[in-house]
């Protein structure tokens, strides 16, 4: 199933998407939150007549640092052995077609394309093979970075959180086996990023073991995996797409602030 969140005529909703964009896709509006069985008002609407909001409401969107070994050596390093988690703050996040506002303090903001994991219960020491027990679906991220003030600062918390560094969607898919999946990031209809969710380093079920024995998650959560190679500067005027093969692709375009 594919999970939305949605701004219609109506206002804003929940929603799950039935059939593909371009070819009469509808949207139908769930009642409250898209958590356990989710329950339809009955109201729905084509797909074309709704805009997609970021597909769901995070307390925290937790990030793992240097996931595919080709992306830590051009940042000029070796993986780690055991996961690196940092948190962009939930104020990051924004849905499809949404501006990425470049800073005017940062000279350099990079693109970093993402498998997405959403949570969807409340959760605390999830062993890795129980980890699909407690994820809801994946969607598609957009690690934006303003990568000399990651340099600058040591650490990522600048670098990482301005408000729209945080691009998700366009939907939640929940029916899908993230472990071989072709992931491509374009710019301007440029490839830049292709590799596949299989050469990541720590797979979906240790990472949410690795964080769930730190910090409780909450449904709505989200885990973004790590990028592969090919991270790279974008422009005022420019539009960025991340693609995950068996979700869809993730556009935005890029506006100075
Ligand atoms: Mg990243």
């Amino acid at each position: 199933m594919r999970l939305a969140r949605i701004a219609s005529a109506d206002g804003v909703a929940f929603a799950s998407i039935d059939g593909d964009p371009g070819d009469g896709a509808r949207v139908k509006e769930i009642a409250e939150h898209p958590f356990g069985s989710p329950q339809y008002t009955g109201r729905s609407w084509a797909l074309d007549d709704v805009r997609l909001l970021a597909p769901i409401l995070a307390s925290k969107v937790v990030c793992i640092g240097k996931n595919y070994a080709d992306h830590a050596a051009e940042m000029g390093g070796e993986a780690p052995e055991d996961p690196v988690i940092f948190i962009k703050p939930n104020t990051s996040i924004i849905g499809p077609q949404a501006p990425i506002k470049l800073p005017r303090s940062s000279s350099r903001v990079d693109y970093e394309g993402e498998l997405a994991v959403v949570i969807g219960q409340p959760c605390r020491d999830v062993k890795a093979e129980k980890a699909s027990d407690v994820i809801l679906g994946y969607t598609v991220g957009n690690d934006v970075t303003a990568r000399d003030q990651q340099r600058h600062d040591g650490q990522w918390t600048r670098g990482k959180g301005y408000d729209s560094f945080c691009p998700l969607g366009p939907w939640i898919e929940t029916e899908l086996d993230p472990k071989d999946l072709r992931l491509t990031t374009e710019l301007d209809g440029a490839v830049k990023q292709d590799s596949r969710t299989s050469s990541m380093l720590h797979d979906v079920g240790r990472i949410v073991e690795w964080i769930s024995a730190v910090m409780t998650l909450l449904p709505g959560d989200v885990i973004l995996t790590g990028t592969p190679e090919g991270v790279g500067p974008m422009a005022d005027g420019q539009l960025v797409s991340v693609t995950v093969e068996g979700i869809g692709t993730l556009t935005n375009p890029v506006q100075d602030r």
